[in-house]
């Protein structure tokens, strides 16, 4: 049973782990000459299996319905056939007289399901040129498993970004003021945690890239803006102070104090942060107030930071 592509000629797939199901599409050719059978990768949760447990559940229906039709069909003809040898071997000249007739429903014929709409963002692995689209975010391609760091670090930071425009529409769609509210609380706070975890994987990426031979640093060293600069001193020459202006070092170091307070702390100021951040807003024990507009601020410079460090 043939399996249709979409009208740019990719083929639908999803996942088959149970607790990702990522829909996604893959280039028919690439599908078949540079995709192994026996293993492709989720582009988002990097999951493998062999290649014939990637079909949507629409794709296996209509393959199912299609095995159907054709049992039905072979049963029918061979209904037939005994009905007429049956019918043959009556005596033309016997008293009563049976014959047999089978009544076959003419057969259904199933057409292959209706490839889904082309998807936006299309991407080319960089290592083997295989071509895929997704929605959303992908972090591996689908044939040989590459994770591209520079990839997965613009995609976390758009998505920051989207998150934040949308935060008027989430408003105006939850009519309870205080769950309205909350939400975008936690949507802020979760995007200034995420940029910096989006930043802290890439400069771990490009530091192990970059300096294979050196030896592996501690767990986390880039979740903190000094530790991580002397590291990269240390590496290349370069600290993160040769690429940022003094205050956008400083604003960026109180942002990273931020996040720590936010994971760890549930938000509550402590001595610690004030010493570390240097930010005289706050006095111990009151709870951070962290505004869109702070969040914003800090993808740029960490944005500036990461591109800096690559070239
Ligand atoms: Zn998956
Ligand atoms: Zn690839």
């Amino acid at each position: 049973m043939p399996i249709h592509s979409d009208e740019e000629g990719y083929l639908d797939r999803e996942c088959p782990a149970q607790e990702c199901q990522f829909g996604f599409k893959i280039l028919e050719e690439d599908w078949r000459d540079k995709v192994r059978d026996e293993k492709v990768f989720c582009p988002f949760c990097g999951h493998t299996a062999q290649s014939d447990k990637w079909y949507t559940p629409e794709q296996v229906e209509a393959v199912k319905k299609a095995g159907v039709a054709q049992l039905q069909g072979r049963i029918n003809a061979a209904m037939k056939h005994d009905a007429e040898q049956w019918n043959r071997r009556q005596s033309p000249n016997s008293f009563l007289r049976m014959t047999m007739k089978v009544n076959s429903r003419p057969q259904q014929v199933s057409l292959p399901p209706m490839a889904a709409e082309p998807m936006r963002m299309k991407i080319t692995c960089p290592a083997c040129a295989c071509r895929y689209a997704v929605i959303g975010a992908a972090f591996f391609c689908p044939a040989c498993g590459h994770n591209a760091a520079d990839l997965m670090f613009t995609q976390s930071i758009n998505g920051i970004r989207n998150a934040l425009d949308a935060l008027p529409g989430v408003r105006a769609a939850i009519s309870d003021r205080d769950i309205a509210e909350t939400t975008v609380r936690l949507i802020i706070e979760n995007g200034l945690q995420n940029a910096i975890t989006a930043f802290q994987r890439y400069a771990e990426v490009l530091y192990a890239t970059r300096y294979p031979s050196l030896s592996v640093p501690r767990r986390n060293v880039f979740q903190s803006l000094s530790e991580g600069s002397s590291l990269w001193h240390l590496a290349s020459g370069k600290q993160y102070s040769d690429y940022l202006t003094t205050a956008e070092l400083s604003a960026l170091t109180k942002y990273f104090q931020q996040r720590h307070l936010l994971a760890h702390r549930d938000g509550l100021v402590d001595a610690d942060y004030i010493t570390r951040s240097g930010d005289s807003a706050y006095r111990e024990g009151q709870r951070l107030v962290v505004r869109d507009a702070s969040v914003r601020e800090c993808l740029t410079f960490i944005e500036k930071l990461a591109s800096s460090m690559a070239s």
